[in-house]
């Protein structure tokens, strides 16, 4: 009998250690952090109080972008003007010109330079073409983090745009929009391929008004950060951008 009972214990003694063991929790998949220890998704808060803007002038040297037979305007020669009323208007932050000069520099390349500032925001400024009737400022973002940016950039510039677009804010995986470690937007200023708003565009004023609405915008982020803007978007898994499987805009 106690024989009995002693292998009866044993044997529990020998299931509830299996039972336990696989109660255990199983090791959790790893979304991946950056050495930093920031998401490499940007699956996160949208960030408020940093410093540093690094200004991205699209395009530049060999790639002039976007063009206007009308006008004869190049979208690497407006951006980089953008970039610098833009430097302008951000007084109080650290600005890092992405280039400041008519140069070529590679989206990787852009990206490994935005990641030199783990405390930065990244706002990379286009101009756009398509077919003539379309027009208006378009806002691009894929990071949870980067969102409420966007939105703020996108309301700010259009309330002074000279045409709008139905679209406006898009969620877009790009190279700078998903692959920077840092918040990092991407606008398109404009279409100069519109003849009403690529008229407004080649008037420096118009740029000015464009650049300080970027600004404003800019500085709301960083008092506020997602305050009052709602709920985030979901986060998306996704990998990093590769050359041609988007657009290089
Ligand atoms: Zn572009």
């Amino acid at each position: 009998m106690s024989a009995l009972r002693s292998t009866f214990a044993s044997i529990l003694v020998i299931v509830m250690a299996a039972l336990l063991a696989s109660c255990e929790t199983p090791p959790q998949g790893s979304i991946g952090r950056s050495s930093s220890g920031l998401n490499e998704y940007g699956n996160r808060p949208g960030p408020r109080g940093f410093s540093t803007v690094i200004v991205d002038a699209g395009h530049g040297g060999k790639d002039s972008g976007a063009s206007s037979r009308r006008t004869g305007l190049t979208e690497k020669t407006l951006t980089l003007d953008m970039a610098k009323r833009l430097r302008s208007e951000l007084g109080g932050f650290r600005v890092v010109m992405m280039r400041d000069s008519d140069t070529f520099v590679d989206l990787d390349d852009r990206v490994r330079i935005a990641n030199r500032y783990p405390d930065g925001i990244l706002v990379s400024l286009h101009f756009n073409e398509s077919p003539p009737s379309i027009a208006g400022p378009e806002t691009y973002w894929w990071r949870v983090d980067s969102y409420t940016l966007a939105k703020r950039v996108q309301s700010h510039i259009s309330a002074v745009a000279d045409q709008h677009n139905s679209r406006g804010l898009v969620r877009r995986r790009l190279r700078l929009t998903r692959n920077p470690m840092i918040p990092c937007i991407l606008i398109e200023c404009g279409y100069i391929s519109n003849s009403r708003e690529g008229k407004a565009i080649s008037n420096s004023s118009y740029r000015n008004k464009l650049a300080s609405a970027i600004a404003s915008a800019i500085r709301e982020q960083a008092a506020y950060g997602d305050g009052n803007l709602g709920p985030l978007p979901p986060f998306i898994k996704a990998p990093p951008s590769r050359h041609g499987d988007s657009r290089g805009s």
